[in-house]
């Protein structure tokens, strides 16, 4: 009897796969992180451990693979590790913040979780490409680890699943090329919101994407106006390894 009550208790706490008590966004038939969400297909992208590409000539470098100089961490320089070319998260060394701000922008990088599988669910190669430090795309393990659709890699986190599961092996570089058009604000108003497009290893996983405000936890996030901001690199204590990042600002054509 105790014992059951144990592992009920037990199993009530195992959020591995979502919660049934989150609020949900307005229009949205799906409460963040819902258990009951379905979680898209998985499929084996073409592009694993793919070698870095050369940015084009109007991209400006972020990591080069020896430099840390475009970053800064909250309270000073980074401290994430910088080797091989590439950098390391240090758990407890806080994330990675661009020097500069960003508005529209296509992002290139890389990134991948540890070889050796550790943790799961959210707990498995967390981190996360946050633009403008608010709208996160997850970075994780999601090779084989279950967890709630809208916290896989490639998530819009809380709010909108990649349309398939487009992960490689844990170990295995990964590409990200994102393109983002930062929401619009006219004073206190948001005019437009943000819209983002995710190819995870070559294959469409967010197609223009609504985002519905700032990605949360358990929340359900709202805009608040704020112009130009820098691109984030979540520190989620799992020693992800990022490389070949390079960005253009997107300007329309006159
Ligand atoms: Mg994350």
């Amino acid at each position: 009897m105790l014992a059951a009550v144990a592992a009920s208790l037990l199993a009530a706490q195992d959020h591995t796969l979502g919660y049934d008590d989150t609020p949900s966004y307005p229009g949205s038939k799906w409460r963040v992180h819902d258990s009951k969400r379905p979680r898209p297909e998985a499929i084996t992208p073409g592009a694993c451990n793919a070698q870095p590409v050369k940015p084009p000539s109007d991209a400006e470098v972020l990591f080069d693979g020896t430099s840390l100089e475009k970053w800064e961490t909250k309270g000073g320089a980074p401290t994430w590790k910088v080797e091989n070319g590439y950098v390391e998260i240090v758990p407890g060394k806080g994330d990675l913040v661009t020097k500069e701000k960003f508005g529209d922008i296509q992002l290139h990088l890389q990134w991948r979780t540890p070889s050796e599988v550790s943790g799961k669910s959210q707990g498995r190669g967390n981190s996360g490409v946050k633009l403008m430090t608010l709208y996160e795309v997850q970075v994780l393990d999601s090779y084989d680890n279950p967890t709630y659709a809208d916290g896989q890699a490639a998530a819009v986190y809380g709010q909108h699943p990649p349309l398939v599961n487009a992960s490689c092996k844990p170990g295995e570089w990964q590409t990200y090329d994102i393109a983002f058009d930062a929401p619009k604000f006219d004073g206190d108003k948001l005019v437009r919101p943000g819209y983002v497009t995710v190819f995870q290893n070559g294959v469409l996983v967010q197609d223009h994407t609504e985002i519905w405000g700032e990605t949360l936890h358990r929340q359900v996030g709202k805009y608040s106006p704020h112009g130009d901001m820098p691109l984030l690199l979540q520190n989620h204590g799992n020693p992800d390894r990022y490389r070949n990042i390079w960005i253009r600002r997107l300007k329309p054509v006159e």
